[in-house]
Parts: C-alpha cells; sequence; structure tokens
C-alpha cells in the first residue's frame, strides 16, 4: 500500500515507551495513578444529561443536522459570549459550532493555508496547530515560548520577511501545556501585529473558564478590532465536563466564519442535534456548575503544588487550565523524569518535550483525577526522593 507523505510526517507518538511501561504494570495489577491526560473525571451536570435524554425522543433529532448548527445554539453562544464577556456577536455570521474545538482547529489551516505557505506556531502548544498547518502542506514557523517571558511568544523577534509572509499565527491562553495566561494588553498586541502584518489570528481560548482564586480570563474578542482580523476557538469541554460529547465554537470575523463553514460543510454533517441541545442548556442554564468544578480543581492544585514541593521541585502556581507545569531538576530531561515517576512511583506525569522542543525541561500534571488517587499519587510523590541523575 502507498500511503500519503503527510502521514508518515506525524511524529511518532511521544508515549510509546511510557505506553508499554503503563501497560506491563496494569496487566501485573500495579496501582497507577494517572496525571497525564487532561480529560474531566467529573461528570456531565445532570441538568445537562437530562436535555439529551428528552432530546433524543424527538425524531427531528435523528436526521442530519445543519453543519452551522440550529439557530437557537447560535443564538445560545452568543448570548453566552455576551454574559460572558460582554462581547457582541451576530448569531448568524459571527458564530459556528464545531464537533468539539478540535476538528475546527485542525480544519482551520485549510481555510488560509495553501502548499508553501507560513503559519506561526507557539512552541510548546497543544499539537493540532502544527499538524492542521503541516497537512494544509504549509510549514510552521516556531515561536518559542519562554519562562521568562511568562510562556508569551515574542513578536519582535520574528523575523521581518516570515512576519510578511505569514498568514496565520495561534495562540492559547489560558494555556495548555504552561498553565499561562495572557493579559488583556497581550492579546490586543498580538491583535495589533496581526492586523498591521494581515495575518489570521486563532485563539484558542478552550481553559477561559477555568480559573483560580478569582482569576477570570480575556477573551481574544474583547480587544478592539480584533474581530477584523481574528477567530477565538472555545470548548464545552473542560467548562461543562463534557469532552466525551463534542461541542465546540468559532467566533469572530465574519469572513472567517464563512471560510470555516465552507470548508467543514464539505467534510462533516454538524453536531448531532440533541447535543446541540445538551449545549444550549449549558450555555443559557445555572452556571454554578462551572464555580464548583473550579474550586475541586483548585483543591487538586493546591495539593499537587504541595506534593511537589516537598519533593523539591520548582512549579509557579497556575493561575488557570487544569494543568501544574513543573520544572525538571538538574540532569533529567523530561522524559526521563517521566519515566522514573513512572516506574518507581506508578505515577504517570507528561513530559513537556511531548509539546515541542520549548517544552523540554518540564513535565505537565493534569487535575482531571479523582480526589482519592490525588491524594494517593502526592502521597507517594512526597515519600520518593529524586534519584541522581542516570549517566552522571
Ligand atoms: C482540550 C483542548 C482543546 C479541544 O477541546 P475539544 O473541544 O474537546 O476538542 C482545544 N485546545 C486545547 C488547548 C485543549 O487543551
Amino acid at each position: 500500500m502507498k500511503f500519503s507523505d503527510r502521514l508518515g510526517k506525524l511524529a511518532p507518538y511521544p508515549f510509546v515507551e511510557i505506553s508499554r511501561i503503563i501497560a506491563e504494570k496494569k496487566a501485573a495489577g500495579v496501582d497507577i495513578v494517572t496525571f497525564g491526560i487532561g480529560d474531566p473525571d467529573i461528570p456531565t451536570p445532570q441538568p445537562i444529561i437530562d436535555k439529551l435524554l428528552e432530546a433524543s425522543q424527538d425524531p427531528p433529532n435523528h436526521r442530519y443536522p445543519e453543519t452551522d448548527g440550529l439557530p437557537e445554539v447560535r443564538r445560545a453562544i452568543a448570548h453566552w459570549y455576551d454574559q460572558r464577556f460582554g462581547v457582541q456577536l451576530d448569531p448568524d455570521k459571527e458564530v459556528l459550532p464545531l464537533i468539539g474545538a478540535k476538528e475546527g482547529i485542525g480544519h482551520a489551516a485549510f481555510c488560509f493555508l495553501d502548499p508553501g505557505d507560513i503559519a506561526l506556531i507557539p512552541d510548546p502548544a497543544y499539537p493540532v496547530y502544527g499538524v492542521g498547518t503541516m497537512f494544509a502542506g504549509a510549514e510552521s514557523h516556531i515561536m518559542p515560548l519562554y519562562e521568562r517571558n511568562g510562556w508569551l511568544p515574542e513578536l519582535d523577534a520574528i523575523p521581518g520577511p516570515v512576519a510578511n509572509a505569514a498568514k496565520l499565527m495561534w495562540l492559547n491562553y489560558p494555556n495548555n501545556p504552561t498553565s499561562a495566561v495572557a493579559t488583556h494588553e497581550d492579546l490586543a498586541a498580538a491583535v495589533a501585529y496581526c492586523r498591521e502584518k494581515d495575518i489570521a489570528l486563532l485563539h484558542d481560548a478552550a481553559y477561559s473558564e477555568v480559573g483560580y482564586d478569582g482569576y477570570r480570563a480575556t477573551s481574544c474578542m474583547q480587544v478592539d478590532g480584533a474581530k477584523d482580523v481574528s477567530l477565538e476557538f472555545h470548548s464545552l469541554s473542560k467548562t461543562y465536563n463534557m469532552t466525551g460529547w463534542r461541542f465546540g465554537m468559532a467566533v469572530g470575523n465574519a469572513d472567517m466564519i464563512r471560510a470555516l463553514f465552507q470548508i467543514k460543510a464539505n467534510l462533516d454533517s454538524g453536531i448531532p442535534q440533541a447535543i446541540q441541545q445538551m449545549a444550549i442548556e449549558a450555555l443559557t442554564g445555572p452556571q454554578d456548575c462551572v464555580d464548583s468544578n473550579v474550586e475541586i480543581y483548585q483543591r487538586r492544585r493546591d495539593r499537587v503544588i504541595k506534593a511537589l514541593t516537598t519533593l523539591g521541585l520548582t512549579v509557579d502556581v497556575p493561575r488557570a487550565s487544569l494543568y501544574v507545569w513543573a520544572r525538571v531538576p538538574e540532569g533529567f530531561t523530561s522524559a526521563e523524569l517521566a519515566a522514573r515517576l513512572l516506574e518507581e512511583t506508578d505515577i504517570v506525569v507528561t513530559p513537556g518535550s511531548s509539546y515541542g522542543q520549548y517544552g523540554e525541561g518540564y513535565i505537565r500534571l493534569s487535575l482531571t483525577t479523582p480526589d482519592e488517587q490525588v491524594e494517593k499519587g502526592c502521597q507517594r510523590l512526597e515519600s520518593w526522593k529524586i534519584p541522581a541523575p542516570q549517566g552522571g
């Protein structure tokens, strides 16, 4: 069989070795604690599930949905944006529901990029930005994110010719994997840069609702002029514990929304309508479930930070996202530390290098693990000693 070149270009799954050890340990009956994937363990709130049960009985919901969703779901998204950010959106022109944000993020590349084009991609980052770019035949120009800059890109460091040629830029705040946040000024600087250089600015705000100690994330759409050049992506996955149901949305510039609609209309057939009904309930119903989730994650965050600090790792306290991003001690790569943690404490963490070369030197711990597992994992961390690095 002759497969495509792009298939061969997909990076080998970074977890191969770790996955092998996990499988072996599980087979041997070992009790693994996983701080790996970011996938809420808390169930979807009952009123949202009730809506699904009801909507599933309605035969019109058994048929093909429209790519751009029910008018009511687009209005619910616009309503939520107004309530949450004070941003006004035209539900028919500036809003597009997605089958999860990931799908929209991947497909967005096809709206802007032709073979040989350049996209500005942060590193470390959620891998889909770079993979979408590669699938479109375009090149990623890496914007390194450094701790010293608060994990924000240095826009001035992008070489002039690259900036002039680039067609899109991805940003993601609150950030996965670093848990960094961006201020209104940070986002305004990116909007100004992209307006000047005529670059499509795509902002992934999947974690906007997971903020700690009262932190409320900013929307890119709150920046004056953002709608001239920008789309923002959201997801119900992390906010309402709905990763399994698949609902996200893109909002912003009407031409960009239409472009994404055109790509999607040719590839998918929309979100099952019963799930759109769940989304309407989530976005327009009472929002206390969001606060109670955040309370749970904040408690876990504090517990994990205490354990990592006891162990001797350096950690910034995250103000948002589902992740703790900890520095790896001298003498280890992030993959080595992750492997030692798994071998010696039966704990799974993600090496920072899985998110790009500039993630090296860090590990990511997800807070989407049940409380008692978090406690068990933290006790193991606290009674572990960081071993001497191998090979001196
Ligand atoms: C989880 C996540 C998403 C995807 O969310 P879905 O709506 O479940 O596809 C998008 N971006 C980032 C950075 C994420 O971590």
